[in-house]
Protein backbone atom coordinates (compact mmCIF):
# COMPACT_ATOMS: atom_id res chain seq x y z
CA UNK A 1 0.00 0.00 0.00
CA UNK A 2 1.56 3.56 -1.31
CA UNK A 3 2.11 5.67 1.60
CA UNK A 4 1.83 9.88 1.27
CA UNK A 5 2.86 12.48 3.82
CA UNK A 6 -0.15 14.23 5.46
CA UNK A 7 -0.54 17.94 4.26
CA UNK A 8 -0.94 18.84 7.95
CA UNK A 9 1.59 17.05 9.87
CA UNK A 10 3.56 15.16 7.21
CA UNK A 11 3.11 11.69 8.78
CA UNK A 12 3.14 9.42 6.29
CA UNK A 13 -0.25 7.51 5.70
CA UNK A 14 -2.04 5.19 3.62
CA UNK A 15 -3.67 6.10 0.27
CA UNK A 16 -7.09 4.56 1.47
CA UNK A 17 -6.58 5.89 4.91
CA UNK A 18 -9.70 8.54 5.78
CA UNK A 19 -8.10 10.17 8.48
CA UNK A 20 -4.84 11.06 9.51
CA UNK A 21 -3.89 8.58 12.08
CA UNK A 22 -2.12 11.40 14.39
CA UNK A 23 -3.66 14.86 13.63
CA UNK A 24 -7.19 13.68 11.90
CA UNK A 25 -6.95 15.33 9.17
CA UNK A 26 -9.73 14.04 7.19
CA UNK A 27 -8.87 12.39 3.62
CA UNK A 28 -5.31 13.49 4.40
CA UNK A 29 -4.11 11.90 0.81
CA UNK A 30 -6.74 12.98 -1.73
CA UNK A 31 -5.04 16.86 -2.27
CA UNK A 32 -4.74 15.53 -6.18
CA UNK A 33 -8.41 14.92 -6.55
CA UNK A 34 -8.86 18.72 -5.14
CA UNK A 35 -6.60 20.19 -7.61
CA UNK A 36 -8.69 17.94 -10.18
CA UNK A 37 -11.13 19.81 -9.14
CA UNK A 38 -10.28 22.85 -9.26
CA UNK A 39 -8.79 22.59 -12.81
CA UNK A 40 -11.77 21.63 -13.85
CA UNK A 41 -13.85 23.83 -11.98
CA UNK A 42 -11.64 27.23 -13.62
CA UNK A 43 -12.30 26.07 -16.77
CA UNK A 44 -15.71 25.59 -16.27
CA UNK A 45 -15.58 29.41 -14.85
CA UNK A 46 -13.75 30.15 -18.32
CA UNK A 47 -16.31 28.42 -20.47
CA UNK A 48 -19.35 29.74 -18.63
CA UNK A 49 -17.23 33.63 -19.06
CA UNK A 50 -16.96 32.75 -23.08
CA UNK A 51 -20.03 31.29 -23.53
CA UNK A 52 -22.14 34.71 -22.16
CA UNK A 53 -19.28 36.70 -24.00
CA UNK A 54 -20.43 34.71 -27.42
CA UNK A 55 -24.45 35.55 -26.47
CA UNK A 56 -23.41 39.09 -26.09
CA UNK A 57 -21.90 39.43 -29.23
CA UNK A 58 -24.34 37.88 -30.58
CA UNK A 59 -27.16 40.13 -29.18
CA UNK A 60 -24.92 43.17 -29.73
CA UNK A 61 -25.01 44.08 -26.12
CA UNK A 62 -22.69 46.75 -24.83
CA UNK A 63 -19.75 46.92 -23.07
CA UNK A 64 -21.54 47.02 -19.78
CA UNK A 65 -22.88 43.61 -20.43
CA UNK A 66 -19.97 42.46 -21.73
CA UNK A 67 -17.69 43.67 -18.63
CA UNK A 68 -18.76 40.79 -16.16
CA UNK A 69 -17.78 38.20 -19.15
CA UNK A 70 -14.78 39.41 -19.26
CA UNK A 71 -13.88 39.19 -15.30
CA UNK A 72 -15.80 35.79 -15.27
CA UNK A 73 -13.00 34.51 -17.77
CA UNK A 74 -10.19 36.25 -16.05
CA UNK A 75 -11.24 34.33 -12.83
CA UNK A 76 -11.51 31.40 -14.14
CA UNK A 77 -7.87 31.34 -16.04
CA UNK A 78 -6.88 32.20 -12.90
CA UNK A 79 -8.01 29.40 -10.93
CA UNK A 80 -7.17 27.35 -13.71
CA UNK A 81 -3.58 28.20 -13.82
CA UNK A 82 -3.24 28.13 -9.99
CA UNK A 83 -4.44 24.59 -9.83
CA UNK A 84 -2.09 23.62 -12.78
CA UNK A 85 0.77 25.29 -11.06
CA UNK A 86 -0.04 23.70 -7.42
CA UNK A 87 3.05 21.68 -6.70
CA UNK A 88 1.37 18.17 -5.24
ZN1 LIG B 1 -1.70 14.44 9.89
Amino acid sequence: MPLQPCPECQTLVSESALLCPKCGRPYPTRKRANKNAETVGGLVVLGIGLAMLAIGVSLRLGPEMMLPCGLLMVIGTAIFKKAVNRKD
